[in-house]
């Protein structure tokens, strides 16, 4: 089998759950630094990070990925040991075999071939890995992006190996992605007997008519490629379970998926006047997942689509859909951002696969990608 094979089987062998990295960096960066890339190893709280870097000063190139992958899940219901490497009918089995350790071993297999075939390249080209993608994500690429502001560590190019493809290899380019932001919301009343409901206040009917404003609320129609920001309410909670009690209190939570016409002040902003409006007694605590990041037309995103376009044989669909990715935290330091990456009909569930014809290619794609932009 091939190397980006053997190294992708050996970084599954290796049950790096969200946060632990399990030993996946030490590996990769050995590989690295054999090839001639200056390797630093970040160690922030439970977190490991890998900054290699070979050349120097601008343009600089970044390929980003992450060595955590979510846990199995009950490993019965996996038709093998998720965490042991096995190949059925042409597609390689286990978990973080499409999200994202096929992609990481193929930036290795092409960093390592670009520089051989390179040695002298204009610019930077860099691998940074985090530990901590699919956890928390406060120790690992946030927390480097401000290492990197403090040293002035300038990124203009930034490619994310998160699985883009939807049926094909190639056949998607993601060129941004939406801003999440989360609230937990706490209605207060006061407890009493339903017969007496003078001697109460219904925290349910004190809320109901704001959570119709909120929920009906047309935010926006859309920007650019993005979609219309949405905000779903995903749990309502409030009662003792007896039927004769107006319960004291009614727990909301909530999440917004925003596109740049937003950031989270403005939204924060706008729904606290919209509680204050309905006179609500209430606590309300945010979480910032990311803002939204757009990359426009501009040298990364058309040297994307032409490479894309030879390796699937038509131009891949441009699109920010989908989750949030760490391209979040490198885009506001002035890096053109892009994702692409295997087909992801199978991440986070049981029997994540890749096929392995994709995850041959995927190096070539890289080293493609990469050759175009500074060689
Ligand atoms: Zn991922």
């Amino acid at each position: 089998m091939s190397d980006v094979f053997d190294l992708t089987c050996a970084l599954i062998a290796r049950p790096s759950v969200t946060p632990d990295d399990a030993g996946c960096q030490q590996l990769i960066g050995g590989r690295l630094a054999a090839a001639g890339f200056h390797c630093e190893h970040l160690r922030l709280g439970e977190v490991d990070n890998l900054w290699a870097t070979h050349g120097s000063g601008a343009p600089v190139l970044v390929l980003l990925g992450h060595t955590d992958v979510v846990p199995s899940g009950p490993a019965e219901q996996w038709a093998s040991e998720p965490f042991t490497p096995v190949v059925r009918e042409g597609v390689l089995y286990g978990r973080g075999a499409a999200d994202m350790k096929g992609s990481v071993a193929a930036f290795v297999v092409a960093a390592e071939q670009f520089v051989a075939a390179h040695p002298q390249h204009p610019g930077t080209l860099a691998v940074l890995l985090t530990s901590d993608e699919e956890g928390d994500a406060i120790d690992g690429v946030r927390h480097v992006a401000r290492l990197f502001r403090e040293r002035g560590q300038g990124i203009d190019w930034c490619i994310t190996g998160e699985p883009s493809s939807t049926a094909r290899l190639g056949d998607l380019l993601r060129v941004g992605r939406r801003g999440s932001l989360s609230a937990k919301l706490r209605v207060k009343g006061v407890q009493g007997h339903v017969a007496y409901p003078d001697k109460a206040r219904n925290p349910i009917h004190l809320a109901a008519s704001a959570l119709a404003e909120l929920t009906a609320r047309h935010w926006d129609d859309g920007y650019e490629s993005f979609p219309p920001t949405s905000l779903q309410v995903s749990n309502i909670n409030a009662g003792t379970g007896a039927n004769n009690v107006i319960p004291g209190e009614l727990q909301v939570m909530f999440n917004l998926r925003y596109n740049p016409h937003w950031n989270a002040d403005q939204l924060e902003a706008e729904i606290t006047a919209l509680l204050d409006r309905h006179h609500l007694d209430y606590e309300l605590n945010w979480h910032r997942s990311g803002e939204p990041f757009y990359t426009p037309e501009g040298r990364l995103r058309s040297v994307a689509r032409e490479v894309l376009a030879g390796f699937a044989g038509t131009p891949p669909e441009e699109s920010t859909g989908g989750g949030t990715s760490d391209a979040r935290f490198i885009a506001p330091l002035g890096a053109q951002c892009i994702e692409v990456g295997p087909v992801n009909a199978s991440i986070h569930q049981v029997d994540e696969n890749v096929r392995v014809a994709d995850l041959e290619a995927l190096p070539a794609l890289y080293q493609r990608l990469i050759e175009r932009l500074l060689a």
